[in-house]
């Protein structure tokens, strides 16, 4: 076994179950086997594939493929086994399988000494009232974003050609970018319009984000209509209303993109080490990590693959201490060491350490190049995060 502070190991072999196999799943996986190599380790997931979806919107310039990495593959490089299922995550399920320390996957009965519940968060879902003209962000996950857009647009050869993006958070605004961009490769006119509910873009960050993409998306030529709120695209038409006044209006639009947020509504209260909250009493061995999770302490909850790769790694330490002598486990206090948008291929807008310490351009994209290489390296079996 590596070195893990603190703990000293009673049961020589652990049964983990992992459920999910996203950032917080995956880094369990991998941290789990760094330091207690003999853990047998069963990942499940629905899909065939780990998705890297932080890098979505660049398949307007680099092949979907690309993205995803099987989960066989994975599992054969770290020595576990793999079962592609859905789980049912209920709350009274959840209880049974604390009870009786086994779920049952595809009808086999599968024991665990620990489970982990990775299973992140959705887009949230809008009534697909006109699929041809409206994409979400689970059709990237299925096509490239450049086969996407030509697709739709093909079905919509006017040169009048009007795109609405909704939603001027971290995820629509990187998409718009990434796609004013692809219309000027391809020599596309269509025109690009964001829509957003709140006064500025990327309201979340600190100020100098939105100042800086507005100043971006007009020197590019995008308009942008912010307090306003969408209801429905259909037949050319997106159907909007102003949040104050919610008087309702129409503009010309051939395609709408939803980049709404995510659903919350299934999120797992844990305690401050990450034990599952339920009737107010944790489950000492079903822990939860990444989107799906909050935590209960002081550690940063964002919605975001750093937060999720950082209770991935509490997780995975806190079961071999849990597993171990004296068994204390370790709280949650992980803060944000920084955040970068990209604006496109060539641009993007971050910040460092504090955050005041606001870095734009090639800068940005470096310190973000640094962060996604650290998670390759991470899926090698190398882990050079050191908070
Ligand atoms: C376009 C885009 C760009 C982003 N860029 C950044 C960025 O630059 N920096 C950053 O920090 N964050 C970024 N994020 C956010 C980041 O991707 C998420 O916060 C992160 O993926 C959360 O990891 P997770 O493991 O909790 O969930 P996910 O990565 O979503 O993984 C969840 C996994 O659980 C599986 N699953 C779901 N339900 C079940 C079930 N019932 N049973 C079994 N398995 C299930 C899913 O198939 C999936 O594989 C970005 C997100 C998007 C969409």
């Amino acid at each position: 076994m590596a070195i893990l502070p603190f703990n000293i190991a009673k049961q020589k072999e652990l049964n983990v179950v992992i459920v999910g196999g996203g950032y917080a799943g995956l880094t369990a996986l991998t941290n789990l086997l760094q330091f207690a190599p003999e853990t047998h380790v069963t990942l499940i997931d629905p899909r065939e594939q780990h998705l890297k979806i932080t890098h979505l919107h660049e398949t307007f310039r680099y092949p979907l493929t690309d993205l995803l990495i099987p989960f066989t593959d994975i599992c054969k490089r770290f020595a576990c086994r793999f079962i592609q299922a859905n789980v049912n995550l209920a709350p009274d399920a959840l209880a049974d399988y604390q009870n009786k320390k086994q779920l049952t996957v595809n009808e086999e009965a599968l024991d665990f000494d620990y489970l982990v519940i990775a299973t992140g968060c959705n887009a949230i879902k809008s009534e697909n009232t006109n699929p041809e003209e409206l994409i979400s962000l689970s059709d990237f996950s299925l096509k490239n974003g450049s086969d996407l857009l030509t697709q739709r647009l093909n079905l919509n050869e006017s040169s009048e050609s009007v795109i609405s993006i909704v939603g001027g958070g971290a995820t629509g605004i990187q998409f718009l970018f990434e796609i004013q961009k692809f219309l000027y490769r391809i020599n596309h006119k269509a025109k690009l319009q964001l829509i957003h509910s709140s006064p500025h873009v990327l309201n979340q960050f600190p100020d100098g984000f939105g100042t800086y993409a507005e100043y971006r998306m007009q020197e590019m030529g995008i308009d942008f209509h912010p307090n306003i709120y969408y209801h429905h695209q259909k037949s050319g038409r997106i159907l909007l209303s102003d949040k104050e006044t919610r008087n309702q209006f129409e503009l010309p639009s051939s395609l709408t993109l939803l980049f709404t947020g995510k659903n919350q509504e299934n999120t797992f209260i844990t305690n401050a080490f990450g034990q599952l909250i339920a009737n107010r009493l944790p489950l000492p061995n079903i822990f939860s990590a990444g989107d799906c999770a909050h935590y209960q302490s002081l550690g940063s909850n964002a919605l975001s693959a750093q937060s999720a790769v950082r209770k991935g790694k509490l997780v995975a330490r806190n079961i071999l201490r849990h597993s171990g002598f004296p068994g204390l486990m370790e709280p949650y206090l992980h803060q944000n060491l920084g955040y970068v948008v990209n604006l496109g291929p060539s641009d993007a807008i971050g910040w460092l350490v504090a955050e005041g310490n606001l870095i734009t351009g090639i800068s940005a994209l470096t310190i973000k190049e640094i962060v996604e290489a650290q998670y390759d390296l991470l899926l090698s079996g190398i882990d050079t995060y050191l908070v």
